[in-house]
């Protein structure tokens, strides 16, 4: 028996083979979860269908998160077709390239409102409409980054947006945890995926990442599906409103190791 045997998950943000959100899909499938996906928009329609099916997954649904519409579309569908859910996965992010390079404070108002509806109201809309049909001792899930407590150089808006997704997380904690819902973020290292491909400078920020990790190892989306098995499945049942690091201990550090070159 798997730890996810008898739920049904649903994991919203798998755009490719590179994804976290494969990764997760992975895990989950693995430990005997039921799942359903949903990608963004048409484009992507080629990429996921084949992935679902490698799973032997048939519930795939077009759900562009910008649109109330077709959240609730979704959540229809996954009522009819599942009964109730136990786990939803939020792995979306999404801001203007604008955004992810220079100052700051070159943010633009369309450029800030963007992000922060696609990689963190997005999450909250998704807990609303799925909550009529979430079973007790299910868990909602979503993906942030250390650029939410610290600066971390061109991540900008997205580090904005990465903080209002962990406090979304904390309040929506409070809000489902009279419900025996639980609710969590990954905070996930640097991993070469199509929307990390959108940060100016993101491939120096991976490589010096294994230098200054006290691991000296970059994680994988297999990293996080592990991690993600363990915060939506019954063994962290009573942890919530979390944010697990899985850095390879990068967000402990404050400075490089200068020992290892002295030893080295
Ligand atoms: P990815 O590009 O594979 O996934 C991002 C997903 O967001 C894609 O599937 C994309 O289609 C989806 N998306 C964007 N706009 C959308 C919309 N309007 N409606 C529905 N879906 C939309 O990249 P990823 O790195 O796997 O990203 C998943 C999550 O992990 C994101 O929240 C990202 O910020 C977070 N994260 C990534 C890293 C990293 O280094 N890759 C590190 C920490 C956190």
């Amino acid at each position: 028996m798997g730890l996810l045997t008898g739920k049904n998950a649903l994991i919203f943000g798998l755009a490719n083979d590179k994804s976290i959100a494969w990764g997760i899909a992975q895990a989950f499938a693995r430990e005997g979860a039921q799942l359903g996906f949903s990608y963004a928009g048409e484009a992507l329609e080629k990429r996921v269908k084949p992935l679902a099916s490698h799973l032997g997954v048939d519930f795939v649904e077009q759900c562009n998160v910008a649109s109330d519409d077709q959240i609730a579309n979704v959540a229809d569908k996954a009522a009819k077709r599942f009964g109730q859910v136990d786990i939803i996965v939020h792995s979306i992010g999404f801001a203007n390239k604008d955004e992810l390079s220079g100052h700051f404070y070159n943010t633009s108002r369309a450029g800030f409102h963007l992000a922060m509806d696609i990689s963190v109201y997005s999450f909250v809309a998704l807990a609303r409409a799925f909550q009529p049909i979430m079973r007790k001792g299910g868990a909602l899930l979503t993906l942030t980054y250390f650029g939410a407590v610290k600066v971390a150089p061109n991540y900008n808006m997205m580090g904005v947006a990465k903080a209002a997704l962990e406090a979304s997380t904390r309040y929506m904690a409070s809000d489902f945890g009279p419900q025996g819902i639980r609710v969590n973020a990954i905070s996930a290292g640097p991993i070469r995926t199509l929307a990390a491909m959108g940060v100016s400078g993101f491939r120096d920020m991976y490589k010096n990442f294994a230098d200054m990790a006290p691991m000296r190892e970059n994680v994988t989306p297999e990293d996080c599906g592990n991690a993600a098995l363990y915060l939506c499945s019954d063994m962290a049942s009573h942890v919530t409103g979390e944010v697990l690091y899985v850095d390879s201990g990068y967000n402990i550090m404050a400075a490089a190791d200068p020992r290892e070159k002295k030893e080295g």
